[in-house]
């Protein structure tokens, strides 16, 4: 199955969220097939890691975006559980700090982009800013519409220096969010990732899927688009981001860089 043809936003198309089904599987179903496709998937992202990591010509930059209880730790569990933890770096971003929002709201992260040969993984990210902060009215209108072109100018400054960026939105159903934020509130594993913010985004979930509608079809661009992940089912959500993520770096055609020096002259005494 091509997860990437299937799932990414075309460049200029119009997105419609409340269209996507966030319970599609694409024909799959939670059996011993998949789970060894899922064991396969991230047995080949370990070794192609390797090679991202000992060539040192591209980047990865996977950023993962959704509303609270879409699953953004999670995928990042299962992506981790795959590659090695040296040369792969995850950030999140949270509410700006006083020092970064004295800066332009692309410099924090700038920082946290990943060097050549490193996987680099936004747990949020650039995005927030014609999120959170639109849904919020945090900056002027006239301020936060203009940051999509930014978005997709910096963007396009990191993959012109060797960066591949992938974008993932984890589409949940309300009432997935509903059944997941319930069950938080009972699990002691869980519950300490609750805040009443989180009762009271849901409020907000129209303004926030048009601002992601927005941001999706504004962003979207061919080397660096955006998949919208059906995400209610935490295994096929797996499977498609780990499956994309793989076939991207596939599609590299890289290769181990030659020893330097004639090491066949080296003789072990
Ligand atoms: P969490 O990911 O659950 O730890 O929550 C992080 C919080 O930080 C979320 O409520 C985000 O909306 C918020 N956040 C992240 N980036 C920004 C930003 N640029 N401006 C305002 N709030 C943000
Ligand atoms: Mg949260």
């Amino acid at each position: 199955m091509d997860f990437a043809r299937r799932y990414r936003v075309r460049p200029g198309s119009c997105v419609e969220l409340s269209g996507a089904n966030a319970d599609d599987m694409a024909g799959y179903s939670k059996d011993h097939k998949t789970e060894r496709q899922l064991k396969q998937v991230l047995s080949r992202l370990d070794e192609i890691q390797r090679l991202l990591y000992a060539e040192k010509k591209h980047a990865l930059l996977i950023v993962l975006q959704g509303l609270d209880t879409s699953g953004k730790d999670g995928t990042i569990r299962h992506v981790m559980s795959g590659v090695s933890p040296e040369g792969c770096q995850v950030s999140a971003f949270k509410a700006p700090t006083e020092e970064e929002r004295a800066h332009d709201f692309l410099w924090r992260v700038h920082k946290a982009a990943p060097r050549l040969g490193d996987i680099g993984i936004f747990n949020r990210s650039h995005y927030e800013d014609v999120l959170v902060v639109r849904v919020h009215n945090l900056v002027p209108k006239d301020v936060w519409s203009r940051r999509y072109d930014e978005i997709n100018q910096f963007e396009k400054f990191l993959t012109e220096n060797g960066t591949v960026i992938l974008k993932f939105y984890l589409h949940i159903s309300k009432k997935e969010q509903k059944k997941r934020l319930e069950s938080r509130i009972h699990d002691a594993s869980k519950n300490w990732k609750l805040s009443a913010d989180d009762f009271k985004e849901r409020t907000y979930w129209n303004q926030y899927q048009a601002a992601y509608e927005d941001a999706l079809a504004k962003c979207s661009t061919e080397r660096c688009p955006w998949f919208i992940i059906p995400a209610n089912h935490k295994w096929f959500r797996n499977l498609a981001v780990s499956q994309i993520v793989l076939k991207t770096l596939e599609s590299l055609n890289m290769k181990y860089p030659l020893p330097a020096g004639n090491i066949e002259k080296l003789r072990l005494k």
